[in-house]
């Protein structure tokens, strides 16, 4: 069975007020029928706030819209979530709890204590376990409310990741970033030469200051000229590291929606500003591809999945790309891909393996 996704285009049909995107907004959410998922309930909305010099997260506008509209469904209580980092610094971005009308909640309380542990058996890889959000798992009711954009680790971020890395606490977001591998370096080999990080064509890799070879798997584009041109082949690459990154990630927003069964998980992802990094790099750059619009509905696979089947149907904006970035030649693939050289779909993939939902969804418009 497929799975129901409202759709709010960004593009107006005409130029009317009431065919704008914010005026659709309010249409989309009265299609959502709130009232039957939050009445006498505490809704948690997470979203990610940004951080540093970046802009580009979701228009306080939205934000407000929304709280507003939980509220006049009758929920007991609404607040807004993050990372306490992102907390600190919302007020630069208009987050305020005057604009958005709710409290601005860390996740995991002021000093990180207030999370719950779940075991995770066997181990995957060295993920032993997922620690989640204590302010999210306390409420009734999850409103993942996610900003689209790519993500140099993992090709592109929306509702799963603003869970997985944005629900869990410190130290889970590391356990994750761990995950990520990919290169083996055989410290005992090398010779110290330094045409590993003198030809890396993405800056990824330095010497630390033990000597020891550093891979910044943002930057990395697993294309192996580190290995390749390794004199004494003190590198090699082990199959799988973003995808395992992927994979840990759909295992913690899988863990987190076992609490929130049927309508009391909602979805909202905003396909507009869509840059090529996450929200937490401190800056805002061009966007990619023209604003798309808003998808929401109550299945994450189907949500990711139209996500990504939408930005691909987009042309890249001409100077989008920061200076010296290409496009894979490979016009087949997505262009997240093509951007960041791992494929987006996996974690919609994972998910759907993990029963959170399905990749078949059909598009309802709002008008
Ligand atoms: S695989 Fe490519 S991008 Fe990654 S560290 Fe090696 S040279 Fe740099
Ligand atoms: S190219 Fe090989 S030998 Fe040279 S510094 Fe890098 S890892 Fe060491």
């Amino acid at each position: 069975m497929s799975a129901r996704l409202l759709f709010a285009a960004f593009a107006p049909k005409t130029l009317e007020p009431a065919n704008s995107i914010g005026n659709k907004f309010q249409r989309l959410l009265e299609k959502l029928d709130l009232p039957a998922a939050v009445r006498d309930r505490t809704v948690a909305i997470k979203m990610h706030l940004g951080g540093g010099g970046g802009f580009s997260t979701i228009h306080p506008f939205f934000v407000r819209k929304l709280v507003a509209a939980v509220q006049a469904a009758g929920a007991k209580e609404v607040f807004v979530t993050d990372l306490k980092r992102d907390t600190i610094g919302a007020i630069d971005r208009g987050y305020t709890e005057e604009v958005f009308g709710c409290r601005i909640v860390p996740v995991c309380g002021d000093d990180e204590s207030d999370f719950r542990t779940f075991p995770v058996e066997p181990p995957f890889q060295s993920m032993d376990r997922i620690e989640l959000a204590g302010a999210i798992l306390k409420a009734d009711v999850l409103l993942d409310f996610s900003h689209v954009k790519g993500h140099g680790v993992c090709g592109f971020g929306g509702a799963s990741k603003n869970l997985s890395m944005g629900a869990v606490t410190d130290a889970m977001r590391q356990m994750l970033h761990a995950l990520e591998g990919g290169l083996v370096w055989d410290e005992a080999k090398c010779i110290h030469c330094g045409k590993c990080v003198a030809h890396c064509p993405n800056h990824a890799m330095k010497f630390d200051e033990q000597n020891k070879l550093d891979v910044f798997y943002h930057h990395c584009k697993f294309c192996q000229h580190c290995a390749l041109i390794c004199p004494v082949g003190a590198i090699r690459m082990t199959p799988g590291g973003y995808l395992n990154f992927q994979k840990g990630m759909a295992m913690t927003s899988a863990k987190l929606l076992e609490h929130f069964p049927g309508n009391r998980r909602i979805f909202i992802n905003m396909l507009m500003d869509t840059t090529i990094f996450c929200d937490c790099w401190s800056m805002t750059t061009p966007r990619l591809i023209p604003d798309i619009g808003i998808l929401a509905g109550n299945d994450i696979v189907a949500i990711e999945q139209a996500t990504l089947d939408l930005i691909d149907r987009e042309e890249l904006i001409p100077n989008a790309l920061p200076p010296g970035w290409d496009l894979a030649d490979d016009p087949e693939l997505h262009l997240f891909e093509r951007i960041h050289h791992k494929d987006p779909y996996a974690v919609v993939r994972y998910l759907e393996e993990l029963g959170c939902g399905t990749t078949q969804y059909e598009l309802e418009e709002v008008e």
